[in-house]
C-alpha cells in the first residue's frame, strides 16, 4: 500500500521549527508569566500594572487554550517540540517502539497535577527562589550555555536529562505525565469551542487514530475528544483511512490545515500585539516614576522613614534629602544590600556599568542617578537573543526603579540575562558611590 504523505504532521513541524528557533523561550514566559502573577497574589501585592507583562502571556495562552484548545502545546511549545524531535529520533532511526500500558498510562497521567500541587505549595512555603536552580525548563532554556549549565541549574539538569531519557522512549513524556502548565491547559481547554469527532459507528477495528495519538489517549471508545490532554497534534485526523476523524467547531466539521494557522496566527498575533502594550504601559511607568522622583527631589519635600521603608512601586522613588532621617534609615537596614539606593549619598550623573549576560556576553547598562534616585536605568549594548532580552530587561529595570535598588529577583529562565543586567546596574552604582 502506498504511505500516504501526512502534510498535516509537515506543517506542523515546519511551524515547531520556525518557533523553536525565532521563539525558543515563549514556553519559558508562559510559565513565568504565570508564576509571577501566583507570586504577587501570595505576597498580597498584586499590582496591575505591574502584573500586565506577565498577565500578557498568561491571557494570551489562556484565551487561545480555552477557545481553540491546546494548540500552544502541539504547535508552539519548545519544550513539547523537544519532546518530539526526540520521539522523531527514536522511532525513525533507533526503531524504538515502546508503548506504555493503557491502565498505568491513565494511572500516570495524574501525575502533572501532583508537581503543579508540589509546586504551588513550594513557591507558597518558600518562595520562588527553591525553582531557580531546580527547573529542567530553566535548565533546558540555557542549554546553549553548556557546560555553565551543569553548575548553576544542577538539578534541573539532572531533571532534564531523566525527561530527555523518557522522552527517548515515550512520546510526549512530559507533557503526558509531569508538565505543571499542561495540567492548567488541561482543565481550561476542557471548555473549548473545537473537538476532535470521531463517531464509532463508521470506526473499523483498526485503532489506527488511538495508536497514532501523541497523548495516548483511549480514542478508540470515544465519539469525541474535547481538549483535556488532547493537545491538537491533528495526527489522529491524518491516520484515519477512512476520513472519520475530524476536527470539529459547533457541529460542522473544519479544515485542520486553516484551523491551525488561524490558531497560530492568533496565538503569535496577540502575544505581540500584547507585548507591544505590555512594553508602552511598562514605558509610561517608568515615566511617571522618573517624574515623580525628580519632582519630589526638587520639591525637597520633606517624608517620614516610614515612608521609605514601606515603599511600594508609586512611592519608592520618592526622595528625601533629610540627613537624619537618612541615618536613621542606614541604622535600620544595617542588613540590607549597599545597592539600594535610599540608603547611600551619590553624585548625580548617568554612569556605565557592565555585567556578564547571557552566554558569557557582556551587558552594558547606563544608569542615571538624580538626588539619591535611580532615575533612568537604559541598555547600552548586550549580546543576549535580543526579543528575549527586551522582555527580561522591561521587567528587571521596572523592578529596579520601583524598588531603588539592584537587589531585585532575577527572571526565572533568563537567569543569566537578568544577571547580566542586575551586575551591570551594581557596578554603575558603586561608580557613582560619594
Ligand atoms: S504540556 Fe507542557 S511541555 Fe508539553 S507542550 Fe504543553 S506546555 Fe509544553
Ligand atoms: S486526540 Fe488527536 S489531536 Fe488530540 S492529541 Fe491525540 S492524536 Fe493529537
Amino acid at each position: 500500500m502506498k504511505k500516504k504523505i501526512k502534510k498535516i504532521q509537515i506543517f506542523r513541524l515546519i511551524i515547531q521549527l520556525i518557533l523553536f528557533v525565532l521563539s525558543p523561550g515563549l514556553f519559558i514566559l508562559a510559565f513565568s508569566g504565570f508564576k509571577s502573577i501566583y507570586q504577587m497574589i501570595i505576597k498580597g501585592d498584586f499590582n496591575f500594572l505591574q502584573a500586565f507583562p506577565s498577565l500578557v502571556e498568561f491571557t494570551t495562552v489562556i484565551i487561545i487554550t480555552i477557545v481553540l484548545g491546546r494548540f500552544f502545546c502541539g504547535w508552539v511549545c519548545a519544550f513539547g517540540t523537544y519532546n518530539d524531535l526526540l520521539h522523531l529520533l527514536s522511532k525513525n532511526v533507533f526503531k524504538i517502539n515502546f508503548k506504555v500500558n493503557e491502565k498505568v498510562d491513565a494511572v500516570l497521567k495524574y501525575a502533572k497535577y501532583v508537581v503543579l500541587l508540589l509546586l504551588v505549595v513550594l513557591v507558597w512555603s518558600m518562595g520562588s527562589k527553591v525553582l531557580e536552580t531546580t527547573s529542567p525548563w530553566d535548565a533546558f532554556a540555557q542549554i546553549t550555555n553548556f557546560p555553565q549549565v551543569l553548575s548553576d541549574y544542577t538539578i534541573g539538569f539532572i531533571l532534564l536529562a531523566l525527561i530527555t531519557i523518557g522522552a527517548f522512549f515515550i512520546e510526549r513524556f512530559f507533557c503526558r505525565y509531569l508538565c505543571p502548565l499542561g495540567a492548567v491547559f488541561n482543565i481550561f481547554s476542557r471548555i473549548g469551542i473545537l473537538k476532535i469527532k470521531k463517531p464509532t459507528d463508521k470506526c473499523g477495528k483498526c485503532r489506527l487514530c488511538t495508536n497514532n495519538c501523541s497523548m495516548a489517549l483511549s480514542l478508540y471508545k470515544v465519539e469525541s475528544i474535547r481538549g483535556g490532554d488532547c493537545i491538537n497534534c491533528l495526527k489522529c485526523i491524518e491516520a484515519c483511512p477512512r476520513n472519520n476523524t475530524q476536527l470539529n467547531v459547533f457541529g460542522e466539521n473544519v479544515n485542520p490545515e486553516l484551523a491551525s494557522s488561524v490558531a497560530i496566527v492568533a496565538m503569535v498575533g496577540l502575544y505581540n500585539l500584547n507585548n507591544l502594550g505590555a512594553e508602552a504601559l511598562a514605558q509610561s511607568k517608568l515615566t511617571k516614576q522618573t517624574s515623580t522622583s525628580v519632582s519630589a527631589s526638587i520639591n525637597n519635600t520633606p517624608q517620614k522613614y516610614e515612608d521609605i521603608t514601606t515603599s511600594d512601586a508609586s512611592n519608592a522613588s520618592t526622595s528625601t534629602t533629610d540627613s537624619s532621617k537618612e541615618s536613621s534609615t542606614n541604622n535600620a537596614n544595617e542588613s540590607a544590600s549597599s545597592t539600594t539606593i535610599n540608603q547611600s549619598n551619590y553624585t548625580n550623573g548617568t554612569y556605565t556599568g557592565a555585567g556578564t549576560g547571557f552566554k558569557g556576553g557582556t551587558t552594558e547598562i547606563a544608569v542615571t542617578v538624580k538626588d539619591n534616585k535611580i532615575t533612568n536605568v537604559e541598555t547600552v549594548s548586550n549580546q543576549d537573543t535580543p526579543k528575549f532580552y527586551s522582555r527580561v530587561e522591561r521587567e528587571i529595570v521596572s523592578e529596579i526603579i520601583s524598588a531603588q535598588s539592584a537587589t531585585v529577583d532575577t527572571i526565572s529562565g533568563a537567569t543569566y540575562s537578568s544577571e547580566g543586567i542586575i551586575s551591570a546596574v551594581k557596578d554603575a552604582l558603586s561608580q557613582a558611590k560619594k
